[in-house]
């Protein structure tokens, strides 16, 4: 089969590989539907993830149909519609009991699809602890709903759960960007007073407009004065900062209101400076990290019963060869793309 990988520094391309079979027992081959092409993916074609082995398939964000599974899986079997969770990790370690899935200490543990082993951009894909990473779709909700379940919409979900948003609060989320739009739906869920994106990209702040036009948009260069002068405890009470860049950084903990939530989802290719002499006496919690993505059973149960539509997200739509194509769009931003749905047939 082709497989679309990670060639070299700066370079994915298309090569020819034997479709995966079951290696463990706890195994599944899923036929892949439906892909998607994330961030992340640019960071490991720049570079920037150190753990990423040259040659392996890229893509970590799909859903589809289970092939075949291995003889210990219990929860999944052939036929299944599923989602695949850009994590796979054991379920029994340390960190997997107290639901940390992304520090699974198993050497498949974490974050290994499409960046450690090889991943979705493939008809085919093998993924090993199947009962944890595989999440049957409901009925109802259709690949396109699902797409970004065990992914994105993942990493919004969770970071809304470490942020431990309350009812009344007012949540600043910076950059709206996919993480940025999944984390504004999941903490809509929580019934805040109001959710404030920061975003410059006027093409993004156009698309929060059209889909979500009763959450509050602001530009970082008002974001300041926005904030101060409309939160009465001195800025936001929780943080969300889903932007990376080194102005969003900052800006996450100066908006932040004294004891503040200040979680950090994006992944930066630089590291951050945190100016304690100039924070001191704010109190704040910082989270940081990459999502624990273990709770896809209940996200999908939401898609279900139309509490939560990733659906506008998907701006283009590409044919598994066109993926060149797909990847120059989203790597230069063009035409306006959030997420784009790569269909494997
Ligand atoms: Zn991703
Ligand atoms: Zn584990």
């Amino acid at each position: 089969m082709l497989a679309y990988s990670y060639l070299d520094q700066n370079k994915f391309g298309f090569t020819k590989k034997p479709v995966p079979q079951i290696v463990g027992t706890r195994d599944a081959i899923v036929k892949v539907m439906l892909a998607s092409v994330c961030t992340s993916d640019l960071h490991i074609k720049g570079g920037h993830v150190p753990r990423a082995v040259r040659g392996v398939t890229v893509g970590h964000e799909m859903v589809g149909v289970v092939e075949k599974v291995g003889k210990d899986v219990r929860n999944v079997k052939a036929g299944d519609r599923v989602c695949v969770n850009v994590e796979t990790f054991c379920g029994e370690c340390f960190f997997c009991r107290r639901g940390f899935v992304n520090n699974c200490t198993d050497p498949l543990g974490g974050w290994a699809l499409g960046c450690r082993i090889d991943g979705g951009l493939a008809p085919y894909v093998r993924v090993p602890f199947a009962d944890r990473g595989l999440t049957v779709i409901p009925a109802n909700v259709d690949y396109e709903s699902a797409l970004f379940v065990g992914d994105v919409l993942a990493t919004g979900f969770w970071a809304t759960k470490i942020s431990q948003i309350e009812r009344g609060d007012t949540v600043l989320i910076l950059g709206a960007g996919p993480a940025g739009i999944c984390t504004m739906l999941c903490a809509e869920l929580k019934h805040p007073d109001r959710i404030i994106m920061c975003e410059q990209d006027p093409v993004r702040l156009e698309f929060l407009k059209r889909h979500y036009p009763h959450i509050f948009a602001v530009r970082p260069e008002d974001a300041k004065d926005f904030i101060l002068g409309s939160c009465a405890r001195g800025g936001a009470d929780v943080v969300v900062e889903a932007a990376g860049t080194e102005k969003s950084f900052r800006m996450a903990w100066e908006l932040a209101r004294p004891n503040a939530n200040v979680t950090i989802v994006a992944l930066y290719e630089k590291a951050q400076s945190l100016p304690l002499p100039e924070m001191y006496g704010k109190n704040l919690t910082f989270r940081t990290g990459g999502v624990d993505g273990c709770d896809c059973a209940e996200i999908l149960r939401l898609i279900s019963e139309g509490k939560i539509d990733t659906r506008p997200l998907i701006t283009h739509r590409f044919s598994f060869r066109d993926l060149d194509r797909a990847y120059e769009l989203f790597e230069k931003r063009e035409d306006g793309v959030m997420k784009i749905a790569v269909s494997m047939e």
